[in-house]
């Protein structure tokens, strides 16, 4: 979401005269657009403000605008705390950009704004044309939440649930497929959660499917109590709804994700996979995982281990458990760092062989990619299979926007390698 905001941010900061530059010294102004929802991922945000400094220790001041999610949480202390921060925009209100620009130039003033106005955002989000012009690209449908879980700032920095118009939806997927995108992914905290009058995300992916030039839909993060039967249907009926879900389950044990408030149960959960599995038998899984939270016990653990081990996630994210200030998780008490940083290891072992068995068992197969880009100064293409999984092949002709199918003969943790194989269709040049 924070890739989808920060290309809107670009398109907004025309507005005051700003144009994206790739040469990090030549920039007037910088806009950190941040993330909040673990400690590590916040650290980085003071990190690259002395990074930014340092390049600029002989040279005019860069503006320095503090965006998204660190903003909004700890917008005042950073505007006390470092003068060299010139402004902070919460990730609801970066539509105001254009104006905290120049009102820093005229005024020489610091701001802070970090009120939640995702109407006012949206509404003036759509009155400028979304200009991304990649192959694949991202669209946000909802933004925030209202589900709480207790170790989750997503409530508090982006606010509560919101859906855009289905209208507004669907007038910015047709920009993107005018503009070449051949792939969307649909974007919200609860992108599941969407609700706009009669509308709901399976009816966005219907209308989806039926547009011309688009090959690939996709969509972003899940939450489980959401899976309704309509979304579940549209992975039968959708040939352009790739068949692999991201559904976060963060542990295994029923007792912990009763703890977290994640108000489902792990045999909820499998009943979903189940269900999705006998509607599309191809469907694959990857999910999120919360290890080390406050009173999970070895038994616990074990019981997510089984998970990940029964339900084999073809990708999974996990990380130790992160105190988030302002959460009711953050005042109970862990166990000692040590052993969940063992824990975590174990746990990605385990997943690290399932996906490897997984890629394994593609190689010498052929797969179906959408080329997106090209490694630079290389006869190198960058692409996905419809598993999402990322492909490199060689090709001395341009694939970019293409779809081709290879056949699989190498691959690493991150990337299948293989080669392009000739069409079936007679080819021709002029
Ligand atoms: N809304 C999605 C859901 O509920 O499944 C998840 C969105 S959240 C922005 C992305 C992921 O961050 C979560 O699935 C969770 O695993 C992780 N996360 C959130 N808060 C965390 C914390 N305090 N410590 C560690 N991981 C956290
Ligand atoms: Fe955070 Fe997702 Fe829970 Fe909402 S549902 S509080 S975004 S983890």
């Amino acid at each position: 979401m924070n890739v989808y905001d920060s290309n809107r941010i670009k398109e907004l900061a025309k507005k005051a005269g700003y144009f994206q530059t790739q040469n990090l010294l030549d920039a007037d102004c910088y806009v950190l657009n941040t993330c909040h929802i673990r400690e590590k991922a916040s650290d980085k945000v003071y990190h690259e403000v002395g990074r930014i400094k340092k390049k600029f220790r002989d040279k005019k001041k860069p503006i320095l605008i503090v965006a998204g999610c660190v903003a909004q949480a700890e917008g005042d202390e950073m505007i006390k705390k470092d003068k060299y921060i010139d402004g902070v925009v919460g990730p609801q209100s970066y539509q105001q950009i254009p104006n905290i620009l120049k009102e820093i130039e005229s005024n020489k003033k610091r701001i802070n704004s970090t009120d939640f106005n995702v109407i006012e955002k949206f509404d003036s989000l759509n009155l400028i044309r979304n200009n991304d012009s990649k192959i694949s690209s991202f669209l946000t449908i909802q933004e925030g939440c209202d589900k709480f879980c207790n170790f989750c700032v997503v409530p508090y920095t982006r606010g509560p649930e919101h859906s855009r118009s289905f209208e507004e939806v669907i007038i910015e997927a047709k920009q993107l497929i005018e503009n070449g995108s051949r792939e969307i992914t649909l974007l919200g905290q609860n992108v599941n959660a969407y609700n706009f009058g009669k509308y709901r995300l399976a009816d966005i992916i219907y209308k989806l499917n039926e547009l011309k030039s688009l090959d690939r839909i996709r969509f972003t993060t899940s939450h489980p109590k959401d899976m309704s039967n309509d979304l579940i249907n549209a992975y039968k009926e959708c040939e352009k709804l790739m068949p692999v879900l991201h559904l976060p389950v963060q542990s295994g044990s029923t007792k912990i994700l009763r703890l977290m408030n994640r108000k489902h149960t792990v045999e909820e959960y499998y009943e979903i996979i189940d269900r999705l599995k006998s509607i599309n038998p191809e469907i694959q899984f990857s999910s999120d995982f919360i290890i080390g939270y406050p009173g999970e016990t070895d038994h616990d653990f074990e019981k997510t281990v089984d998970l990940m081990k029964k339900i084999k996630f073809i990708n999974s994210y996990s990380y130790i458990y992160s105190p988030r200030p302002g959460t009711p998780a953050s005042l109970k008490k862990t166990d000692e760092k040590d052993k969940l940083k063992e824990r975590l290891i174990y746990f990605q072992k385990i997943s690290d062989e399932i996906k490897k068995d997984y890629r394994k068992k593609l190689l010498d197969t052929n797969l179906e990619i959408l080329f997106e880009n090209r490694l630079s100064n290389q006869n190198i293409y960058f692409g996905r299979d419809k598993y999402q999984n990322s492909v490199l092949a060689d090709s001395r002709l341009n694939l970019i926007g293409q779809k081709k199918n290879i056949k699989v003969n190498n691959f690493n943790h991150s990337t299948l390698f293989g080669n392009i194989l000739k069409s079936q269709k007679k080819e021709f040049v002029v």
